[in-house]
């Protein structure tokens, strides 16, 4: 999250936002609220469709700023980074921005619905407005754990695979993007399992004879 001096307007700590935002689930955010206003985004009135990705990665077909074709996966939620973005139009942000710009609210109302979802702010004494925004996304805030559990399954299966044809290969000479592209996955997984392999490697033992030894 960028710092924030750039909300003129903003009322409470910076402190307190990164907390809000490290304790909200964004995936449950943005699927709380396109299960209510899903349809509005989509170019044929159609409900969200959600694709799980290994490492808590999420898209959607459809977007809260552009009306996305429906068979574009093109808005995508980072849940390790907090953060989203659309591929198609180019929103992005973390979880103040995408409430801010859904529901057309500032920087304190945002924070005073986010806290008031995760049990910091007490909800009844919030205005009208925001009292109803933060009831809807609760109502359906919480289904996020099956699907990040789903992408673990799929972050150790992939884990499984890319580390037996690594374990396989050559790894001195291992072209990284090939081996990206064969194995269907970023270039920065194979990197990270690559890396992780040469470290396990056990180092070469020195032979005895060819130490030097005085005469
Ligand atoms: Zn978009």
């Amino acid at each position: 999250m960028e710092p924030r001096h750039y909300y003129k307007e903003l009322q409470y700590s910076e402190d307190l936002l990164w907390y809000i935002q490290e304790e909200t689930s964004l995936l449950g955010i943005v699927n709380a609220y396109f299960t209510v206003h899903g349809k509005k985004h989509s170019k044929i009135n159609q409900e969200a469709k959600q694709k799980i990705y290994p490492n808590n990665k999420f898209f959607y077909n459809i977007c809260p700023s552009h009306q996305n074709s429906p068979n574009l996966y093109s808005f995508y939620v980072d849940e390790d980074k907090k953060l989203f973005y659309c591929l198609g139009c180019g929103t992005a942000g973390s979880v103040f921005e995408f409430i801010m710009n859904c529901y057309q609210i500032d920087i304190n109302e945002a924070t005073e619905v986010l806290g008031s979802i995760i049990n910091l702010i007490e909800a009844n004494l919030l205005p009208e407005k925001l009292k109803e925004i933060s009831k809807e996304l609760k109502q359906h805030y919480g289904k996020q754990d099956q699907w990040i559990e789903k992408s673990k399954e799929k972050t150790q299966y992939l884990t499984t695979r890319v580390d037996t044809y690594l374990q396989r290969s050559d790894l001195e000479n291992i072209d990284i993007r090939k081996t990206a592209n064969r194995l269907c996955c970023s270039e920065e997984f194979i990197e990270k399992r690559y890396h992780n392999l040469l470290s396990q490697q056990p180092k070469e033992k020195i032979k005895i004879e060819s130490i030097p030894r005085f005469q």
